[in-house]
């Protein structure tokens, strides 16, 4: 059995960057046991006045773009820099997949060993929305431990973009020069979302097509209008096995924060990101609180096939399932 410590055990050694408890304290967070949520809700409150500190970055790209090999290289180059870098997950697949990115962490082997490093593979959730909440929570009990950056990985499926995008500062998108065609099969979305892009494996016989591929996604991305953080997205090319670029990427990121901190965007977009959380801790909250129902429960596990069926509508069981809920409140008080 998993052990469980005090609310002044987990604060005390989150905030002295014990890892061992810090490990323990996101394992708290992301449990779907009512009891511990209410103490992981009650240690975030806590140590809330000692996050904010850390640059929180997103990195995203297709299967196969090397965000393992680039965290991997990247996190290193600011380790051996002095900094401390911790590194999370949103996964949506890896209820299936089992765990399919940073679950391996042989793929990580040198930052996962070197000790101003903390490597912690994705929560497993049935929503999104459950597991980019825990995602949130563990990189505030990241950042109380004090580490200085926070990767992000996840992998470019859509959805999850939207939820990394919604939690960091800064949204590194990655890519690959293609002979020619880039920039067809890349959503648009995603492209719009980025606060940088890397035309990452640049190297060997690569570099002369990520050359000629960095004009084509600096065109693609001059057409989009600037955001309200007034940036427009940098592209740069880069290697994880030469290390070419990667100080760049760095250099591009504290750009950013600078440029955005004196404009207050920054800020006012941590604000907006903190409301948001608040949004979706409602929705995922109360799904949860209602399907756990015991009596809710029943009448959709009773019910679920008559739907499949086609017998009967899918709105009338869902309005049926939501008075049967408030009146079962109704009755207990
Ligand atoms: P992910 O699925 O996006 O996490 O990709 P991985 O990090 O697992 O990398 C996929 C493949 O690309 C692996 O075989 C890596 O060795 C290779 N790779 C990663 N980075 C580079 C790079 O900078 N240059 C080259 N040439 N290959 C790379």
């Amino acid at each position: 059995m998993r052990k469980r410590f005090t609310l002044q055990e987990y604060k005390i050694g989150v905030l002295s960057g014990d890892r061992t408890k810090l490990s323990q304290a996101i394992t708290l967070a992301e449990s779907s046991l009512e009891s511990d949520l209410a103490l992981a809700s009650d240690l975030v409150q806590e140590i809330l006045p000692h996050t904010g500190k850390s640059i929180r970055i997103g990195i995203t790209g297709v299967p196969g773009v090397g965000k393992s090999t680039f965290i991997e290289s990247f996190g290193q180059m600011l380790v051996d820099s002095g900094k401390s870098v911790a590194v999370l997950a949103v996964d949506p697949s890896s209820q299936k997949s089992k765990g399919s990115i940073l679950g391996d962490k042989t793929r990580m082997e040198k930052l996962a060993g070197n000790k101003r490093a903390f490597i912690r593979p994705s929560p497993t959730g049935s929503t999104l929305g459950g597991v980019s909440s825990k995602t949130r929570e563990a990189m505030l009990l990241c950042e109380a431990a004090g580490f200085d950056v926070i990767l992000i990985e996840t992998v470019g499926v859509g959805q999850s973009e939207t939820a990394v995008k919604s939690m960091v500062d800064f949204f590194l998108l990655l890519m690959l020069a293609g002979a020619g065609d880039e920039l067809q099969g890349i959503k648009k979305g995603i492209m719009e979302m980025a606060d940088g892009v890397v035309i990452h494996k640049s190297d060997g016989d690569n570099l002369a097509n990520a050359k000629r591929a960095k004009s084509s996604y600096e065109n693609a991305l001059h057409l989009f209008p600037l955001g309200d953080n007034k940036w427009s997205a940098p592209v740069l090319i880069a290697s994880s096995l030469t290390k070419d670029g990667l100080s760049n990427t760095w250099e591009m990121i504290q750009k950013y924060k600078d440029q955005t901190q004196r404009s207050g965007f920054w800020e006012s977009n941590r604000a907006k990101q903190r409301l948001s959380w608040l949004d979706e801790n409602l929705q995922f909250l109360l799904g949860k609180f209602f399907l756990d129902h015991p009596q809710v429960k029943k009448m959709l596990t009773k019910n679920r096939t008559r739907v499949e069926n086609g017998e009967l509508s899918p709105l009338s069981l869902a309005r049926d399932l939501i008075t049967t809920f408030f009146q079962s409140n109704q009755n207990h008080k």
